[in-house]
């Protein structure tokens, strides 16, 4: 399949903007990588949807071919679905933070809650797991095991009598009571977190959901974490919604990434409930666990690794070329435009290789600040401000007056304030880059223009 998304994207290589049908094209071939991942058909239609109207009115990048184009607004997307709400675990300001763990029977929970254990041991924490699976006749020993590996004590009922393998089937005591005490003990014991583990079915259940919904409501968790199986697949939206309204959670761990699932579960999940992935279960060890990373999973998802490297290669060609440009005019002792200004500014829209590339230039530490509370349609309106000038006032804007200001403010749609600011913050930008060309241009920038 890569192959075959390779060779489109060859084929849409050196053509000129991005036509309708050209975007279809590839969208055709991204909707097959999608649905090879396994990501669930509705969630496909809408993604795709929402990616062909975004590549319809994208702006031509002087940096990538349309193809390259396309695959970056897929990519970043995936990302913003992935990770818009990407965080770490919650932890309560008054401890015990109460984390519970829900999910189908086999997705990982029990395996999880040994994970998180000791993930929160290793910080310093000290948590109490809390055996509140008493379905199957194995759970609480299981757990116990766990917890024995992980280092962290574990709160079972009736200590020794459970897990007789006779008694399959039946359920030994009140999982809602267990939950309850184990919380209770733990505030007693004064562990900073606990970690409820419950019982899961085979399929949906309306008997499993009314016991994890008791549960919740006896221990008030600070996190619900839903566990789901990568390797679900098409029954992951199901799943996940049937959660969502029975118990509801706050996050979701992905679980068995060490098979082959492309984890395009991961992508139906999150559209769906809309709900940040925390972690990743990447194997049966304890330690085969780690945070969430939306970037990682997008391109396993596009199965595109190396698409993605060339693209962004060719941006970062394209930045050094643009400042390298740039360092060339203010050495020569060229005065800095509004129209170079324009362009510095287009290139803080790409913030990753900007920061890096500022990070390698003296005395930039002003415009790394102003990087940190930049805003995108920033650009669009200074874009507009500047369109909206003579080409005598953008070489020369010491000649725009109060009725120049004004007429210019009307003519892009903003307040003649705005066209202050603008003004100033060019001023101030001009007599940086003047201070500069002073000190001898930019000495010793590595890395740049190769
Ligand atoms: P639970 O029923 O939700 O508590 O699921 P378990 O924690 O008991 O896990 C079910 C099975 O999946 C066990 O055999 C685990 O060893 C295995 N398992 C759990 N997480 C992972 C994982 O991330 N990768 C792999 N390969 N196996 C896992
Ligand atoms: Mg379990």
């Amino acid at each position: 399949l890569s192959d075959r998304l390779t060779s489109t994207f060859k084929n849409l290589r050196s053509k000129g903007r991005l036509s309708e049908a050209d975007i279809d094209a590839t969208i055709r071939e991204i909707r097959r990588a999608l649905l090879d991942a396994d990501v669930a058909v509705p969630v496909v239609k809408d993604f795709t949807g929402a990616i062909r109207d975004r590549a319809l009115s994208a702006e031509v990048s002087g940096a990538l071919n349309p193809a390259q184009q396309v695959v970056k607004i897929v990519n970043e997307e995936l990302v913003a679905i992935l990770g818009g709400e990407s965080r770490g675990l919650r932890l309560a300001k008054n401890p015990p933070t109460v984390i519970m763990l829900a999910g189908l029977q086999g997705a990982g929970k029990t395996t999880l809650a040994g994970k998180l254990a000791l993930h929160l041991r290793e910080q310093g924490h000290t948590p109490l797991l809390v055996a509140a699976d008493l379905q199957r006749p194995n759970a609480v020993n299981q757990l116990s095991v766990v917890g024995e590996r992980a280092g962290v004590p574990v709160y079972a009922p009736l200590p020794g009598n459970q897990g007789s393998e006779g008694e399959s089937g039946t359920s030994v005591g009140d999982p809602v009571q267990v939950a309850r005490d184990g919380v209770e003990t733990a505030r007693q014991r004064q562990h900073d977190v606990v970690i409820v583990d419950t019982a899961g079915r085979l399929g949906v259940d309306a008997e499993l959901m009314r016991q994890a919904a008791d549960i919740r409501d006896a221990v008030n968790p600070d996190e619900i974490l839903f566990v789901i199986d990568a390797m679900i697949g098409q029954d992951a939206v199901a799943t996940a919604k049937a959660f969502e309204e029975g118990v509801d959670f706050t996050g979701v761990v992905l679980s068995k990434l060490d098979g082959d699932a492309r984890g395009g579960a991961a992508l139906s999940v999150a559209r769906v409930t809309g709900r940040p992935i925390l972690f990743a279960s990447t194997g049966e060890k304890l330690t085969d666990f780690e945070a969430f990373h939306p970037d990682r999973m997008a391109s396993r998802i596009l199965d595109m690794g190396d698409v993605l490297t060339l693209i962004e290669q060719a941006e970062k060609a394209f930045d050094a070329d643009e400042a390298a440009k740039m360092a060339e005019k203010v050495a020569s002792g060229q005065d800095f435009t509004l129209a170079d200004f324009l362009v510095q500014m287009q290139q803080m829209k790409n913030m990753g290789s900007m920061k890096k590339m500022l990070g390698m230039l003296p005395g930039m530490g002003q415009m790394r600040e102003a990087l940190d509370n930049f805003d995108e349609r920033e650009v669009d309106r200074i874009e507009a401000i500047i369109r909206s000038m003579t080409p005598g006032e953008r070489d020369n804007p010491k000649i725009i007056n109060g009725s120049r200001r004004a007429r210019i403010a009307r003519g892009s749609g903003v307040t003649t304030s705005d066209v202050n600011q603008l003004l100033d913050r060019f001023a101030g930008a001009q007599k940086m880059m003047r201070q500069m060309s002073r000190g001898g241009g930019m000495p010793g920038m590595p890395g740049m223009g190769n």
